[in-house]
């Protein structure tokens, strides 16, 4: 079976400065990958990369069987530059670790935007499906409250139902809980969890909570110094890692 997710020889340089180098990664549908590794390793850029916010220099991605930044065209490869089409043709969508909610919408209204403004969904019905995501994260009764009127945790959760509600079929988590109070933690793990459990979505979290990565996730995957070093079953890498820059990290984190 295709991947859905295939990444193949990719390098990314930001200006003079490499920090992807021949980065192979194939995940498979349905899957949940755990990206790790201590800061400035490459996990946003990699994630970005996948999501086409950033522009790779050597490589190939595709997401679902569509090459990302390009658009086949009477069997030709055209050049993308409007990637927010990009992202809508293949269905990835992302939760950041800053939420980046639109301040001045309800959760309501964060959560319905793009399904309506973007797939041109009927109003009422982009607000009975946003209803019921926001339901399915624990804010059924917070639809009208803005995001400043939301503790950290229930923006990450009013994030997560806006990305789920364009029915993705992959789904990017770049440090969804660091920026949250440490009590605020458990509430958005649990939604992903769920997440996770109940839906086809293939889904790839960027995450320091090893706790969580050895409970749901299919694979582990160890990034340093921009390539992946290691990878594996969260037993395999968060028990017994083989190479010595893991157990450096892991000795760390946990
Ligand atoms: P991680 O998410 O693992 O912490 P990043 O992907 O954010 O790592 O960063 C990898 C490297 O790329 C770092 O050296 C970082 O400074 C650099 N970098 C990231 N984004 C940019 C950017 N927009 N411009 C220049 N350098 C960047
Ligand atoms: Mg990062």
């Amino acid at each position: 079976m295709n991947p859905m997710i295939s990444v193949e020889g990719v390098d990314k340089w930001f200006g003079t400065n490499q920090v992807l180098f021949d980065i192979d990664l194939q995940i498979a549908e349905g899957e949940m990958l755990c990206l790790i590794g201590p800061s400035g390793s490459g996990k946003s850029t990699l994630l970005r990369c996948i999501n086409h916010l950033e522009e790779i220099n050597t490589g190939r991605i595709r997401v679902d069987g569509e090459l990302i930044g390009y658009q086949e065209k009477r069997g030709r490869l055209h050049e993308l530059t409007e990637h927010a089409a990009c992202r809508q043709r293949v269905g990835t969508g992302m939760v950041f670790q800053q939420f980046n909610l639109f301040p001045h919408m309800t959760a309501l209204e964060n959560v319905s935007f793009a399904p309506i403004k973007i797939k041109g969904t009927p109003k009422a019905e982009a607000h009975e499906h946003a209803r019921s995501l926001l339901e399915r994260v624990g804010l059924g009764g917070k639809a009208g409250s803005y995001p400043s009127q939301l503790s950290g945790g229930q923006q990450q959760r009013v994030a997560i139902a806006r990305a789920v509600a364009m029915r993705p079929k992959v789904l990017l988590f770049d440090e969804p809980t660091s920026a949250l109070d440490p009590e605020l933690v458990g509430e958005v793990l649990e939604v992903m969890k769920d997440l996770v459990r109940t839906s086809q979505m293939t889904i790839v979290v960027v995450t320091h909570e090893m706790g969580f990565a050895r409970e749901v996730a299919d694979r582990v995957v160890f990034m340093a110094d921009g390539r992946i070093v290691e990878q594996g079953t969260p037993a395999q890498v968060l028990d017994s890692p083989q190479n010595e820059r893991t157990r450096e990290f892991l000795s760390a984190v946990i």
